[in-house]
């Protein structure tokens, strides 16, 4: 199996795992990685539900969103998706999905705080948020990316999660926790006022927690 191959298959696989982990219903929410052989692009299809696709349902682009392979349409904010790897070379794998607690943060337009040590290990720093960006503004591929800045992570305004990773399972890792803090900080806030990471306690334990359990840690990013 070529490099190609294997990464549809993975492409998939995570896919088919978003709603064990309540991150999306039906049809919602796109995978996309970057084959570091290539630098071709595997995106799962626009708007089919994930539980009825195979490998081969995925779409090959190149970078310049030219289709390589696929019978099937790209997600349209497929030059976003590019975008976040053109300005990022250390990041191969985006996540996005709608998953209710941490879109609830883009609905208010507000970034979600490093809340716990372990959103703080995977994230380094609040999760920016952006306006609300129709996929025809102008600034829709690539407002996202420039508040990504050296980030993990970036809200849609009232739309969904975004979340990166050098690799599926950092991306996927990442889409879990950020849920996961922003399910915790509504509950949290039902009881009382929650504490928040300051930036440089964020980036403290990111960088120790990188540097201590580097070789043990899945996403090197
Ligand atoms: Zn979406």
């Amino acid at each position: 199996m070529n490099s190609i191959e294997e990464l549809r298959h993975q492409v998939i696989n995570v896919a088919k795992r978003l709603p064990d982990y309540g991150l999306v219903w039906m049809a919602g929410g796109t995978i996309c990685a970057r084959d570091s052989e290539t630098g071709y692009v595997v995106v799962t299809p626009s708007g089919m539900t994930y539980s009825d696709l195979t490998a081969s349902d995925m779409i090959v682009t190149d970078m310049q969103m030219n289709i390589i392979d696929g019978k099937h349409r790209p997600s349209v904010a497929l030059n976003l998706w590019t975008g976040f790897f053109r300005a990022r070379p250390d990041l191969n794998a985006m996540v996005h999905t709608h998953s209710p607690f941490a879109t609830a943060f883009s609905v208010i337009g507000e970034p979600i705080p490093i809340l716990t040590e372990t959103q703080a290990n995977w994230f380094g720093g609040p999760i920016p948020v952006t306006p609300y960006l129709s996929v025809d503004d102008e600034r829709f591929a690539t407002l996202p990316v420039e508040l990504l800045g050296q980030g993990f992570g970036v809200l849609l305004g009232q739309h969904g999660v975004i979340t990166l990773g050098a690799d599926l399972d950092g991306a996927l890792e990442r889409a879990v926790t950020l849920e996961e803090a922003a399910r915790t900080y509504s509950i949290a806030k039902t009881i009382g006022n929650p504490l928040v990471f300051s930036d440089e306690m964020s980036r403290k334990s990111f960088n120790y927690y990188h540097q201590k359990y580097g070789q043990n840690f899945k996403d090197e990013a």
